[in-house]
C-alpha cells in the first residue's frame, strides 16, 4: 500500500503545520532525541490511563521529523503497549526498506518514500527512538521484546 507522492506529501505537510497530540505530560516517562545532522528534536511523553497508551511530544526540526512524531502519537493513542511495539517494529521496517508499507500504520505509510532516502530516515525514526526508551526503559531492543505478560520494571507505574 504506497500513497501517491502528491498526497504523501499533503499529509506530511499537514501535520508538519498542525501537528497533533503536541505537550508535555508533567511526571509521566519522558525521553528525548535530538538530531545533529538535520537538526531535528523530539520530546516524546507516554502514560497508561486505563493500561492504554496516551503519547505526546514536543519538538521542532524538518517536516519528517515533526510529521512523524504527530502521525506516531495519533496511531498509538489508545493502543496497548505490545501493540505500541509491533507498530513500531513495523514502521522501522519500513523505514529502512525492509518491508512494504503497511496498512495498519494508518496515514504513517505517506513517509514510506523515507525509505529511499538514507540520509531522512533517522528524521523518520527519531520520534519512535525517543518512544521507545520511554516504553522500554532502555534500548531500542527493550521494547520489541516487550510483551503485555513482561512490563518493565520501575515504568509505566504511578
Ligand atoms: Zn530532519
Amino acid at each position: 500500500m504506497l500513497l501517491p507522492d502528491t498526497l504523501a506529501r499533503e499529509i506530511i505537510t499537514s501535520h508538519h503545520k498542525q501537528p497533533r497530540h503536541v505537550g508535555p505530560q508533567p511526571g509521566q516517562p519522558h525521553a528525548e532525541r535530538v538530531n545533529v545532522s538535520c537538526g531535528d528534536q523530539v520530546q516524546v511523553w507516554a502514560s497508561q490511563p486505563g493500561g492504554l497508551l496516551s503519547v505526546t511530544f514536543v519538538g521542532r526540526g524538518c517536516a519528517i521529523s515533526q510529521a512523524s512524531a504527530s502521525l506516531m502519537t495519533g496511531l498509538l493513542g489508545g493502543k496497548t503497549r505490545a501493540e505500541a511495539a509491533a507498530l513500531a517494529a513495523e514502521f522501522r521496517s519500513m523505514v529502512l526498506g525492509e518491508a512494504a508499507p503497511s496498512a495498519a500504520l494508518g496515514d504513517l505509510v505517506a513517509l514510506a518514500g523515507v525509505s529511499k532516502l538514507l540520509a531522512r530516515r533517522k528524521c523518520a525514526l527519531l520520534a519512535w527512538d525517543a518512544l521507545e526508551e520511554v516504553l522500554g526503559g532502555g534500548g531500542s531492543d527493550s521494547l520489541r521484546s516487550l510483551t503485555p505478560s513482561q512490563p518493565p520494571p520501575s515504568r509505566g507505574r504511578s
